[in-house]
């Protein structure tokens, strides 16, 4: 049928691009096969297109952000959860070291400063480490439709070399940012980091998003309309980190990017984009990845900003 035969053109026409590498700060990251290409699309009708290596499962990564980001949302309230973390672009690298001035607030939740402050807000607050994760995960697998789970290699590995995570987690509570032990808000994070998806799962989860929080497959509504646009917003603004105005005025969909090479693209009322290839640019977002949304958003007129 014509919409795989074009997704499939698409991924031939960038396994000419070889710049970037993949994430090297840990070594199961630093093997992947960097050969993956995958693209999935699925419409807010549950329609689902996926193309390439769509079976292969890589570590979600900070894709999980925004979703962890709903969840803080639907547990605390919008007002709590904006006393710490606000909303605006970072215009820093994902993990740097730094709080908002005055307010010791993180920039932004999709940096990872600001993804551990949301992370410790999931479940209530006081909640224990397991119930956090255990909440996580049970709405990712309802997001993908199927059950999802964590990889446990990516998990020691990311915890045996977090330092600049514990980093962040030891200036979050400094700040007044964290009700919980610095090391259970990072590893808890790390954990929600290392959960396994393949592009399907997360052309499901972005569909969801672009549903205005309903799971299009099931129909199960699994977000509040109003937590949705507080994502997205967010997701437009900073979820390409230092690359968001790059990635926003070329592609044009709110978006999040995550280091083991998937990205997500939700398109409002439209449909939910996942692509997956492990080489990275400096920025951290996947080189092929990008180039395919660039392709994506040009050929089908998909720019946030076009009016058809
Ligand atoms: N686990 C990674 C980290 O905390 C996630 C970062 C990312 O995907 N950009 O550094």
């Amino acid at each position: 049928s014509p919409i795989p035969d074009y997704l499939a053109d698409v991924l031939d026409a960038v396994r000419g691009i070889e710049d970037g590498a993949p994430a090297d700060y840990i070594d199961v990251l630093a093997r992947a096969d960097v050969s993956r290409l995958a693209v999935a699309l699925a419409t807010v009708d549950g329609e689902v297109y996926a193309v390439g290596d769509h079976d292969v499962e890589f570590s979600i990564q900070s894709i999980s952000k925004p979703f962890a980001y709903a969840l803080a949302i639907e547990d605390n309230g919008l007002d709590r959860v904006l006393e710490r973390v606000g909303v605006e672009p970072s215009g820093n690298a994902f993990n740097e070291l730094s709080l908002e001035a005055g307010s010791h607030r993180p920039m932004n939740p999709m940096i990872n400063a600001g993804a551990i402050a949301t992370h410790a807000l999931v479940a209530t607050p006081g909640a224990s480490r397991e119930a956090r994760i255990t909440r996580f995960v049970d709405v990712m697998s309802r997001l993908a439709g199927r059950p999802l789970s964590v990889d446990e290699a990516v998990f020691d590995a990311e915890l045996r070399d977090g330092n600049r995570n514990m980093g962040l987690g030891y200036m979050l509570k400094a700040g007044g940012m964290l009700d919980c032990d610095p090391g259970e808000a990072v590893s808890g994070y790390i954990r929600q980091c290392s959960v396994n998806v393949n592009v399907r799962d997360l052309a499901l989860m972005a569909a969801t998003l672009a549903n205005a929080g309903q799971q299009p497959q099931t129909g199960e509504p699994i977000f509040p309309a109003s937590s949705v646009r507080q994502v997205l917003s967010v997701m437009t603004s900073c979820g390409m980190y230092d690359a968001a105005g790059d990635w926003i005025t070329t592609v044009g969909i709110p978006a999040k990017s995550g280091v083991a090479g998937g990205i997500i693209g939700a398109l409002p009322g439209q449909l939910g984009l996942a692509v997956f290839s492990p080489r990275l640019d400096g920025h951290g977002n996947s080189v092929r990845g990008v180039a395919v949304c660039e392709r994506l958003s040009r050929d089908m007129g998909l720019h946030m900003m076009d009016v058809s």
